[in-house]
């Protein structure tokens, strides 16, 4: 499968740089990952939106979901313009507010998911690892049918438990929010050295640092994640397109 990022700033977006999105991709069938701020207008950039037929939501803060309200209207729009009859299928946490502002939007369906959930989605099966955050947020392990594993982690705090959600993943996006020494636990994120420490003990190919900081130097981040073992360590940027 290949994942290009489409966002990846935390928080808020950049000039031109929007917040958690991420297309994934095999044989002509795609997901996308989180709709951040900016995710609907940049993901055109390597999709029409007519052929986008599943967004798979990790939480409801706004840098991961505020821009459902665009893909919603647009396949309201394309499907009155008569340039699309698929649904567009939202998967996220369940949340009755959600759920009905979806559903209520024709050709939009909302399906809710929770830790023990699997779907299968064209080549992709993709279980679900609840969070440690201020609010119900998913990890999700996305397997494609050649048996390769992307992992991205989500907003959480460090926990063991990742470590055996993330095993063996040949890619492994994850938040990194903070510099090494600052205070994961208390802010509900990870730092670089724990995010690092994550992909040596899960044994995973290739590290993604995603969700970044507005502060300080970056590569900072990557040295932190590569000193604590991270193997393949690279930062995100938009248009990144990575194989798995
Ligand atoms: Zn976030």
């Amino acid at each position: 499968m290949k994942c290009t990022v489409v966002g990846m700033w935390g928080g808020f977006p950049k000039q031109n740089g929007p917040t958690s999105g991420y297309l994934v991709e095999k044989d002509g069938f795609s997901i996308l990952l989180d709709a951040g701020s900016g995710v609907a207008a940049h993901v055109q950039n390597y999709i029409d939106l007519n052929d986008l037929h599943h967004i798979f939501l990790t939480h409801y803060h706004y840098d991961h979901s505020v821009d459902i309200g665009s893909f919603l209207f647009g396949r309201m729009i394309s499907t009155q313009l008569g340039r699309v009859d698929k649904t567009l299928n939202f998967y996220g946490p369940g949340d009755k507010g959600v759920e009905a502002r979806v559903n209520k939007v024709r050709n939009n369906t909302f399906h809710s998911y929770g830790k023990n959930s699997t779907f299968n989605v064209g080549p992709f099966s993709i279980e679900f690892h609840k969070n440690a955050y201020t609010v119900e947020t998913y990890a999700m392990r996305i397997t494609d049918d050649d048996g390769h594993v992307l992992v991205y982690t989500a907003d959480t705090s460090y926990r063991k438990s990742l470590v055996r959600f993330a095993e063996g993943a040949d890619v492994l996006i994850s938040e990194c929010s903070l510099y090494a020494g600052e205070d994961g636990e208390k802010m509900g994120h990870m730092d670089a050295e724990e995010v690092g420490g994550l992909a040596a003990k899960a044994g995973v190919g290739k590290l993604v640092l995603s969700h970044l900081p507005h502060y300080g130097n970056l590569d900072e981040l990557a040295a932190s994640a590569e000193s604590a073992g991270g193997r393949g360590v690279v930062l995100a940027e938009a248009g990144m397109e990575i194989e798995v």
